[in-house]
C-alpha cells in the first residue's frame, strides 16, 4: 500500500535503518545539501530563498549543512522570532520563515549535518521540516535511495569520527546546550576559525570511503547513495549496479555560481519502476 502522506518507518530486524515511504503522488524530489547559509553570504541566502519559493518538487531534502553553524534552537523562539533582534540569531528566524512558507506547498526533510548537527526537533517543528536519521532509505519511484549527509563514511579520517561520537552523544549535547547562548557562540566563532585556518594550510579532506558505501548500500538492499558534505560532485560507479551520487556545495556569489539542486523524477504512472536523475541549477527548477 502507498499512502497519500510520506510515512517513516522505524528500524526493524530487516533494516536497521529508518525507511521513508514516498506517496504515489510524488512526481520529483529534489536534495539539496551543504548550503552553509551565514547572515554574511546574503547572495547565497537569497538564491536558497528564491528556490524554496518556486521549486516544483514534490519534497525538498536537505541533507546536512543547511546552516554554517547551529549552537541552538534557541537563537530563535516558538514563534520563529530572533530572541536578540538585530543580532545574528534574526538570520535563522529568517531562514525558517522561508521554510515555515515553503512547507504549506511541499514537503521538507532535514538530515544533520557536520555544521548544523544541533538543529533540534524545535526548530524543525517551527519551520516546517521532518528530521531524518543519518542514514535513512528513501522509497520513491520503485527503489530504495540511501541518503546521507556523508562525513560518517569519510572513513579514513578517524580523528574526526572520534570527535564526531563525541559531539552527537546526548552527554555532550546536554553539556554544550547548558551552556549560555553567547558563551555558544563564542565557543563556535573559535572553531570557525579553527577550521578556516586549517583550510587555508591547504590540508586534503577525507573523501567518502568506496568501500564503505557498499556496504551500506548492502544493508540498505539500496543501489544508490546520495550524499553532500566532501563538496566534491560527482557520479561515482561503485561495483556492479551501485553508485554514489555527491551533491554540490552551494556558493551564489562564486563564478560560475554554484546553486546545484539534484531531482529524481519518478517514471510514468505505467511504468512504475523509471525515474530519472538530473542535476539543474536552483533556477530551473520552478
Ligand atoms: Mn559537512
Amino acid at each position: 500500500m502507498n499512502p497519500a502522506v510520506p510515512r517513516i518507518t522505524a528500524h526493524t530486524a530487516a533494516s536497521p535503518w529508518p525507511v521513508l515511504q514516498a506517496p504515489s503522488s510524488w512526481r520529483h524530489v529534489d536534495f539539496i545539501s551543504d548550503l552553509h547559509l551565514q547572515a554574511s553570504e546574503q547572495v547565497t541566502f537569497l538564491a536558497w530563498q528564491d528556490y524554496m519559493q518556486h521549486t516544483r518538487a514534490d519534497a525538498v531534502f536537505i541533507l546536512g549543512d543547511l546552516f554554517e553553524v547551529w549552537v541552538g534552537d534557541d537563537v530563535i523562539d516558538d514563534e520563529g522570532v530572533a530572541v536578540q533582534p538585530g543580532q545574528a540569531s534574526s538570520f535563522e528566524a529568517r531562514c525558517a520563515q522561508v521554510l515555515k512558507a515553503a512547507s504549506h506547498r511541499l514537503d521538507i526533510f532535514f538530515m544533520h549535518g557536520n555544521r548544523d548537527f544541533l538543529l533540534g526537533p524545535a526548530f524543525a517543528q517551527t519551520s516546517g521540516m521532518t528530521l531524518l536519521n543519518d542514514p535513512t532509505v528513501l522509497d520513491f519511484a520503485g527503489q530504495r535511495w540511501l541518503l546521507s549527509h556523508g562525513d560518517a563514511l569519510c572513513l579514513s579520517d578517524t580523528d574526526y569520527l572520534q570527535f564526531r561520537t563525541q559531539v552527537r552523544s546526548e552527554q555532550w549535547q546536554q553539556e554544550f546546550l547548558g551552556k549560555p547562548l553567547p558563551e555558544r557562540q563564542s565557543i563556535a566563532r573559535t572553531l570557525r576559525t579553527q577550521s578556516e585556518t586549517r583550510k587555508r594550510s591547504g590540508v586534503t579532506y577525507a573523501d567518502v570511503d568506496g568501500a564503505g558505501s557498499c556496504d551500506w548500500l548492502h544493508t540498505a538492499q539500496a543501489s544508490t547513495l546520495i550524499h553532500g558534505h566532501t563538496h566534491r560532485p560527482a557520479d561515482h560507479e561503485l561495483a556492479t549496479g551501485l553508485r554514489r551520487i555527491v551533491l554540490s556545495d552551494w556558493d551564489a556569489s562564486a563564478t560560475p555560481p554554484r546553486t546545484e539542486v539534484l531531482r529524481l523524477s519518478a517514471g510514468l504512472a505505467n511504468q512504475s519502476t523509471g525515474s530519472t536523475v538530473q542535476r539543474m541549477a536552483a533556477t530551473e527548477t520552478a
